[in-house]
């Protein structure tokens, strides 16, 4: 038997497609004399639109031939890709513990070996496998990349940033933005851990690799105000202003923390000002209504906010609007607005929070690497309500 040609078929059978599976079978009928009878089985079983029978028999078929390395690799990702971690598993420890393969046939088996264990969750298995295929030219870049995966899961920060650095060597990818993360990462660890030293050097780092990470200069002006020298926290987080335009809403709630806590709120005032000059960002406005309507300034709060929403329309801002009213509705007994306050207030729900621009992942949190895509720095404060967008419920 030709093991080598009912490979051919797995691609055909794994994927569905009568017409692809026509073509192949046209293209490939020709030289029917050297084929094998599971080919044609598994080639009737597609034409007939079954595709999982196909599949069965060229996987029964190609697991009879345990000499031929290739098929075995080959057999042994087609179990992986199809959630069969275990199956896969046994085939490529079996390849592995041959004495008669070479180097590189060997290397493949226990780098095929690895991605078995990094989906089973065995990831410490997982990585010392990486760590020797790794030394392999061939095989370094995607072992360092599932390295880096494998880092990232278990947060060993200092392993991923060296990773994420050989990786930038290897293939001229840019992942200083990544790496400035990772430093951020370090940082929040030790400011939790009160070592403070160690957070602002973290922080110094992932500013040196990435001078616009603003997570970096966030968490500067945290250190700063956790340590009493809230000016300095103020000026940090105003400088992330004045260089990002799209902000974290909850930068603003930092602010007025630590000028409430100097007791200088008239200042926050013409922070919030100064900045609505140049930006209608509906969460500046939000934060000065409520600036307004928590120094018992409720009517001029209510102007402000009224006034803004009619030049820049804004769910949330009507939505603000309403409550105010309501709250003054109720007062004298009149409770009408209620509905329609529950009404926009579930659609302004609906619409705020934080969108992933790369796979559209939302949440009311904001995360600096996406719980849907893994990627660092796409997420963003949700600008437009987006249909067909998933959510954190949708995932845990
Ligand atoms: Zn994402």
């Amino acid at each position: 038997m030709e093991p080598y040609w009912l490979l051919l078929l797995l691609p055909i059978a794994a994927a569905s497609g009568w017409y692809g599976a026509r073509r192949s079978f046209l293209h490939i009928a020709r030289r029917k004399e050297t084929l094998p009878s599971a080919y044609f089985r598994g080639l009737n079983f597609l034409l007939n639109e079954e595709h999982d029978k196909a599949l069965e028999v060229l996987v029964r078929a190609l697991e009879q031939d345990k000499d031929t390395v290739e098929v075995q690799l080959a057999l042994g990702s087609l179990f992986r890709k199809r959630g069969e971690i275990q199956r896969a598993t046994r085939v490529h420890q079996n390849l592995v513990a041959r004495t008669q393969l070479d180097n590189d046939q060997k290397l493949q088996a226990l780098y095929e070996l690895a991605q078995d264990y990094y989906k089973a969750g065995l990831l410490d298995r997982a990585e010392n496998l990486l760590v020797e295929v790794g030394a392999v030219d061939e095989l370094e870049e995607p072992a360092q990349h599932l390295l880096l995966q494998i880092y990232e899961q278990e947060k060993e920060w200092e392993n991923a940033i060296k990773v994420a650095r050989a990786l930038g060597s290897l293939n001229g990818q840019n992942l200083e933005g990544v790496i400035a993360q990772y430093y951020c990462e370090l940082a929040e660890n030790a400011i939790l851990e009160g070592r403070y030293d160690i957070a602002n050097s973290r922080i110094s780092e992932a500013l040196l690799i990435d001078s616009n990470c603003m997570r970096a200069v966030i968490q500067l002006g945290r250190l700063k105000a956790i340590q009493g020298d809230h000016r300095g926290a103020i000026n940090e987080w105003t400088r992330a202003i004045d260089s990002h335009t799209d902000l974290p809403g909850e930068l603003t709630e930092l602010i007025r923390n630590s000028y409430r806590i100097i007791g200088q709120l008239d200042e926050y005032s013409e922070l919030l000002k100064r900045m609505l000059v140049s930006s209608d960002d509906i969460r500046l406005v939000l934060a000065l209504t409520e600036h307004l309507y928590n120094s018992n300034d409720e009517r001029k709060a209510e102007a402000f906010l009224l006034d803004r929403i009619r030049s820049n329309p804004s769910i949330s801002g009507l939505h603000r609007l309403i409550q105010m009213r309501l709250l003054r509705a109720q007062a004298v007994g009149d409770t009408d607005l209620g509905l329609l306050e529950k009404l926009i207030g579930s659609i302004a729900t609906e619409e705020s929070g934080y969108e992933c621009r790369h796979c559209g992942f939302r949440g009311k949190v904001m995360h600096w690497q996406c719980p849907g895509c893994k990627h660092w720095n796409t997420t963003n404060a949700c600008r437009q309500p987006r249909r067909g967008s998933y959510t954190s419920k949708d995932l845990f």
